[in-house]
């Protein structure tokens, strides 16, 4: 197990020096949405140019620790091209990935029901071990909250 620990971290870090996707996106056309997370002190920015229902493009900027900083870069791969009815599905896939743990944290025993399963997202498996710390699991999230604020943005805007 501990050489699919050594291989996760090494794509953490991989994510971390070499993000994927940095930078800005011009608004409009993109959405422009800040994420903070106090805990840690990493603050991201997710640029999102959603095209009708698909997410065209995105870009992240900010700074944050490298959970925060692996996370978004991996999240950016992961959605970009896909609809948005996608993309919201992938987030909540994440984001019950990691939040699945915490009522897991409350019993004594690992419960081995049904858990999210990161497996089939790429690079995003790599985070699964996140869950163990419970004090990151916000630092992986935040790219991910703020990636649907944009989405939010957007439809609002393609409503009015
Ligand atoms: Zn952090």
């Amino acid at each position: 197990m501990s050489g699919l620990e050594d291989l996760y971290r090494e794509i953490i870090l991989d994510h971390y020096r070499n993000p994927r996707n940095d930078g800005e996106l011009p608004t409009p056309p993109a959405q422009r949405a800040e994420g903070f997370n106090p805990l840690c002190g990493d603050e991201v920015v997710v640029y999102a140019e959603v095209d009708g229902d698909k997410l065209r493009d995105v870009k992240i900027a900010g700074q944050g620790c490298s959970i925060s900083r692996s996370s978004a870069s991996m999240m950016s791969v992961a959605v970009k091209g896909l609809s948005t009815t996608e993309v919201r599905e992938v987030i909540r896939t994440f984001k019950a990935a990691m939040s699945m743990h915490e009522s897991q944290l409350e019993s004594d025993e690992a419960l081995p029901g049904p858990r999210a399963d990161l497996s089939g997202l790429g690079d995003l498996a790599a985070l699964q071990g996140v869950v163990k710390f419970p004090v990151r699991i916000k630092c992986a999230t935040l790219s991910w909250n703020t990636l649907a604020q944009c989405l939010d943005q957007a439809e609002q805007a393609a409503g009015s």
